[in-house]
């Protein structure tokens, strides 16, 4: 199939090369000039635009930072809808909150053109291995025609409804990854002030009532477990700043929802907390050295 990717980063650029795997033609595009050689250099073609890359496509795909940058490349002058033949399909990836994507699929849709949301959960490592989780919101047809697509990028494929709600199903999973995280971090703090030995903390907590994805795959106290970011200084995995965006992106999405997330506001405050004292770049987990015991002389201090 001719497929246009638009959007080369940590994540597209290696979703890119495994559709150029399966066999797909790839007409490709992104602002930064590199990640377009990188593909070309494999056998993809370059286009000077958004708008260039779609009118060769069959298929579109997106993979973009934020929802501004999905807009701008979906409706502006230079974009997919401008250069897009009526009736091919649209595939954005990129993380967003559910009423751009919604307004999106609208416009596109006005246009001839079924769109579906379908952000991913996996990481660079899923990106590079092809083993992604999609969460797709489209009709039901248009997910029975993309699925095989982005099967050749992921290994789980499913479908959570209509237009927006692959977006709904990523931020909630992620909000809640987000304060479990805290909760975690917390615990096991509590536990080490407390005397006892955090592996064996985290040993009870594992086949307690306690467990989480957050204490029994990705504990955040050094030492309990290993091949985790706490084990190698935080660095690698999910940075924190990656999960602060999908906090903010849930908790707008509950202020447009009225719908209270206190618990996701709370866990949003602390992350940027630790972002602005110079942790956003570190894996998510590092935020249990925010809630770390201050050291004896600091106590005092106001
Ligand atoms: P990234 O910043 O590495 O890549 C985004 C790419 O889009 C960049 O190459 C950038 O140059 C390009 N771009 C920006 N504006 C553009 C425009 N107007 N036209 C064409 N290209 C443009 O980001 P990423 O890590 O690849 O993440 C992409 C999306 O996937 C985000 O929404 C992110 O939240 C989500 N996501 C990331 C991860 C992860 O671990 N990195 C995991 C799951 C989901």
């Amino acid at each position: 199939m001719k497929i246009a990717f638009i959007g080369l980063g940590n994540m597209g650029g290696p979703m890119a090369r495994n559709l150029l795997k399966a066999g797909h033609a790839l007409t490709v595009f992104d602002v930064v000039e590199r990640n377009v050689e990188a593909l070309t250099a494999l056998g993809a073609a370059g286009a000077g635009s958004a708008k260039l890359a779609a009118a060769a496509g069959e298929l579109v795909i997106t993979m973009l930072p934020s929802s501004p940058h999905v807009k701008s490349v979906y409706l502006g002058d230079d974009g997919v809808l401008a250069g897009v033949r009526r009736g091919v399909t649209l595939v954005d990836s990129s993380t967003i909150d559910p009423h751009s994507a919604r307004e999106v699929a609208a416009a596109a849709a006005a246009h001839g053109n079924p769109m579906a949301d379908a952000p991913v959960s996996g990481g660079t490592g899923g990106a590079e291995a092809g083993t992604l989780t999609f969460m797709v919101g489209a009709d039901p047809a248009l997910f029975d025609t993309i699925k095989p697509t982005l099967a050749h990028m992921g290994k789980n494929i499913v479908h959570c409804g209509g237009a927006g709600t692959g977006q709904v199903a990523k931020i909630c999973n992620n909000m809640l990854l987000g304060i479990s995280m805290v909760g975690v971090a917390e615990a096991m703090n509590l536990g080490a002030a407390l005397g006892i030995d955090p592996k064996v903390l985290a040993g009870i907590i594992n086949t307690s009532s306690g467990r989480c994805w957050s204490s029994d795959t990705y504990n955040p106290y050094p030492g309990v477990m290993e091949n985790v970011p706490a084990a190698r200084g935080y660095t690698g995995g999910f940075g924190t700043d990656l999960m602060l965006k999908d906090l903010g992106l849930a908790t707008d999405a509950a202020k447009q929802a009225k719908q209270p997330v206190a618990l996701g506001a709370m866990a949003q405050q602390l992350y940027q907390l630790w972002s602005s004292q110079g942790g956003g770049a570190q894996d998510f987990s590092a935020i249990i050295k925010l809630l770390h015991k201050p050291a004896a002389n600091q106590r005092n201090r106001p």
